[in-house]
């Protein structure tokens, strides 16, 4: 069919997170009449809710209470910190409200229309979005879909009781369990045992894979270990889950695993074990498009559905699910339909977890690099020879670049260390610029900072380092 040519907008976009607000935005400042449909109140989707920001809000406070704690053996001693964990959630939220307040400020200025309710697909050029005030259907020439993802709840851990928490709830900052087991080391359940350790859980984590982070540089995820190790009750690798079963004063939990215990009781458990695409909330199929095996929306470069004035972006589109995908996505659909030249040509998508230490990595790691026969140049430069971070009174830190042997060109980097999210982007535009280890070594960097220790790894690969400290 055709597009109706009455249409309430030009673009609608379904959902109102990084990928939707930032295509919303887009398509505005590019002319067209855009349309924004969000289920939830507040704009901004996963990441300012219930994602990234309210978690690094929590995760800086850890590190408050851990940089505390660290100086007793420098001369500075704190008392034991007293928690009051509602003012502290409170914190959050204001931090939280600030960013969704202001997104609502700036879709307002743009005459973005919010709707607000949930939106299902009637047919190809129809919405209907069931909110507060009823049902309303909005016709649009081109949409864009952001439905986002959820958190994946495996059937045998399904179990209805507040003590058995996803990344939302452990967001919540009920309480401080004295004993919390994170099922699942990926990036959040990492990031959440480390927020509940700091603020005094006893914490266990169990991961099904044989390594925590798959993904990451195994020489990144050991020196995170290495603090983990001492810190937590136990890490079990290579272990499933098998049953939680709620009691009065405490959750069992069966564990199948080498090394796990058969049983053991928790106070709380958290389930970080994956997300799962929100394909099936929308009435997909009435647009005439289907999800794919793994149940998201297959898109070619230019963000384009099989139906060519569909588009998908975000963690509805696949892997990675990162905010910064999402918005990157949403701006080159938005532009797209605008008829701008734009297509989706990243050479490489940073991941960062925002652990103490943070680990950080932008290209293929050394195994990927190994596993597909790339010959390569490594350099890498131990933290404990950079002034700056000594000086931070942190000494286990790495970063670590990949050359490509033929053209000479960066293709992976790694970064472990307190700011290694912030770091990383360094090698991030160096990937995208192609850039040689000549080009970041000569590359006058400020000293002291931990900044320099990407320069030395550059003067590592080529040979030429000479500076330390
Ligand atoms: P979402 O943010 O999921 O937004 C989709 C929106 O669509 C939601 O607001 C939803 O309510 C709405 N929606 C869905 N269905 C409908 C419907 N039928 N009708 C109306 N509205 C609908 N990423 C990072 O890059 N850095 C981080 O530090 C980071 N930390 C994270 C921490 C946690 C605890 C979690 C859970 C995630 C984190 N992420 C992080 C991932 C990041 O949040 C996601 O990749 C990002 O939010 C994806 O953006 P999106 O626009 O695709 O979808």
């Amino acid at each position: 069919g055709d597009a109706p040519v009455d249409a309430d907008c030009d673009v609608l976009v379904l959902g109102a997170g990084p990928g939707g607000y930032t295509a919303a935005f887009r398509a505005a400042d590019l002319g067209l009449k855009t349309v924004l449909v969000e289920r939830y109140p507040t704009l901004g989707g996963v990441c300012l809710n219930v994602g990234c920001i309210p978690s690094k809000a929590l995760l800086h406070a850890a590190k408050v209470i851990d940089e505390a704690e660290q100086f007793a053996d420098h001369g500075i001693t704190f008392g034991k910190p007293k928690i009051d964990i509602r003012k502290l959630a409170d914190w959050k939220s204001s931090v939280v409200k600030k960013l969704t307040g202001g997104l609502a400020g700036l879709a307002k200025q743009r005459k973005v229309e919010v709707v607000t309710g949930k939106g299902a697909f009637k047919d190809a050029y129809h919405l209907e979005v069931d909110g507060k005030e009823g049902k309303r259907t909005i016709s649009f020439r081109h949409c864009i879909i952001a439905a986002g993802s959820r958190p994946v709840v495996p059937p045998p851990l399904a179990v209805d009781d507040p003590r058995v928490m996803d990344s939302t709830g452990a967001l919540e900052l009920e309480e401080v369990p004295e004993r919390l087991l994170v099922v699942g080391g990926g990036i959040i359940g990492l990031e959440m045992a480390c927020v509940y350790d700091a603020l005094g859980s006893k914490v266990t984590v169990v991961e099904l894979a044989d390594r925590l982070m798959p993904g990451a540089d195994a020489d990144l995820v050991k020196v995170l270990r290495k603090r983990i190790d001492k810190r937590y009750d136990a890490i079990h690798l290579n272990t499933l889950v098998k049953e939680l079963k709620p009691n009065k004063k405490s959750i069992t939990v069966k564990f199948e695993g080498k090394d796990a215990p058969e049983s053991d009781r928790f106070d709380r458990v958290l389930l970080s074990v994956g997300r799962r695409p929100n394909t099936d909330l929308i009435g997909l199929e009435a647009t005439g498009l289907k999800p794919n095996d793994q149940g998201y929306i297959d898109v070619d470069e230019y963000m384009r559905t099989g139906v060519s004035h569909i588009h998908a972006i975000g963690d509805i589109v696949g892997q990675p699910m990162l905010a910064h995908k999402a918005s990157h996505e949403g701006k080159v659909a938005a532009e797209v339909i605008a008829g701008e030249k734009s297509a989706w040509d990243a050479r490489a998508i940073p991941s960062v977890a925002y652990t103490d230490p943070e680990v950080a990595w932008v290209g293929i790691t050394e195994e990927e690099a190994k596993a597909q026969g790339i010959a390569y140049e490594k350099g890498a430069f131990p933290w404990a020879a950079n002034g700056r971070s000594l000086s931070l009174n942190y000494q286990d830190g790495i970063s670590k670049l990949l050359f490509d042997e033929q053209s000479g060109q960066l293709i992976g980097a790694g970064i472990v260390g307190p700011n290694a999210g912030d770091l990383i982007a360094e090698a991030a535009l160096a990937l995208e610029m192609g850039a040689e280890a000549a080009d970041i070594g000569l590359t006058v960097h400020p000293h002291p900072t931990l900044s320099e220790t990407v320069a030395m790894a550059a003067e590592a690969a080529e040979g030429t380092l000479t500076d330390l400290y």
